[in-house]
């Protein structure tokens, strides 16, 4: 039997890199996905790869950050396959790679609500679905909601990432009575397409006086850039019963980048 044999997963994201892994990871292991991102063709390619492996997936073309939206793909997905038991909250962007004296109220208010609101909607709208048998929430931080110096110009980011792991932690608490566990995965740098942190090339950062020391190879265990698929190994541990005690934690998977 696979360790998802019949179960629902609701992945948001899921149109690239860490989502993506992970749609499929899920789906491999007896998952039917439903596969949210703003993306449409991106999470069309993903709903083909999953068939391929003799699974099934439903694409939902949604902006996360809005709350009718979110609902919407809650109600599609019950609609399709009548329950729900594993959501990953993952979508999100960089956003704007400047310093907090230029950076515009528009621009962090979009990575806020993308990366963070986003997530509360996310845990939001699918306890009405996991509440009577319980189930599992899986949230994407970074290490880079502790480890900020290595990445000045991003404070909305940071902001947004440390807020992740408060929120999912007071779900954790809230939720554990409907035994819907929550949990917290803080990757390091993982090869996706969500864009450099380009703050060594860029030019406003440099009023910045920050004396940075950043030493070559910045990660103690030297096996390159994390990839996708690892973290989908983590994913699918907290997703399935195989974590049925863990609840209300904080992963780092980086190869302790966040330890430097
Ligand atoms: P990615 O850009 O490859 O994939 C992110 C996906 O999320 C994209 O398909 C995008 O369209 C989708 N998305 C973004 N905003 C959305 C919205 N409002 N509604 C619906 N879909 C939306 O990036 P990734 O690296 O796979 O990022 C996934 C998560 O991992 C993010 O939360 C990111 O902060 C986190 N993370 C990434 C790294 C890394 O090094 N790549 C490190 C730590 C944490």
């Amino acid at each position: 039997e696979k360790l998802l044999q019949n179960q629902v997963a609701f992945v948001t994201g899921a149109g690239s890199g860490i989502g993506k892994a992970a749609a499929i990871k899920l789906a491999k292991n007896g998952g039917k996905i439903a596969l949210v991102d703003l993306h449409k063709e991106n999470v069309e390619e993903v709903k083909k790869q999953i068939e391929a492996i003799g699974s099934e997936a439903l694409v939902l073309e949604a902006n996360v950050s809005q709350p009718a939206e979110v609902e919407n793909c809650y109600q599609k997905t019950m609609d399709q396959w009548g329950r729900l038991d594993v959501v990953f909250a993952n979508a999100g962007i960089n956003g704007e790679v400047t310093p907090i004296e230029d950076m515009e109220p528009k621009d962090w208010d979009l990575t806020i609500s993308n990366n963070l609101t986003s997530t509360f909607l996310t845990v939001k709208y699918a306890i009405p679905h996991l509440k009577s048998k319980g189930g599992s929430i899986i949230i994407t931080s970074s290490i880079n909601g502790n480890r900020i110096y290595k990445n000045i110009g991003m404070s909305a980011y940071s902001t947004s990432k440390i807020g992740q792991m408060g929120f999912g932690k007071m779900a954790a608490l809230e939720l554990a009575h409907y035994r819907i566990r929550v949990n917290i995965i803080c990757p390091g740098a993982i090869e996706t397409n969500i864009g450099e942190n380009t703050w060594r090339e860029n030019e406003k950062l440099k009023k910045v006086q920050v004396p940075i020391e950043y030493p070559e190879g910045d990660q103690p265990l030297e096996d390159g850039p994390g990839k996708p698929e690892q973290v989908a190994d983590l994913v699918l541990f907290l997703a399935s019963s195989q974590s049925s005690h863990i609840t209300g934690s904080e992963i780092y998977i980086d190869g302790a980048q966040s330890l430097l």
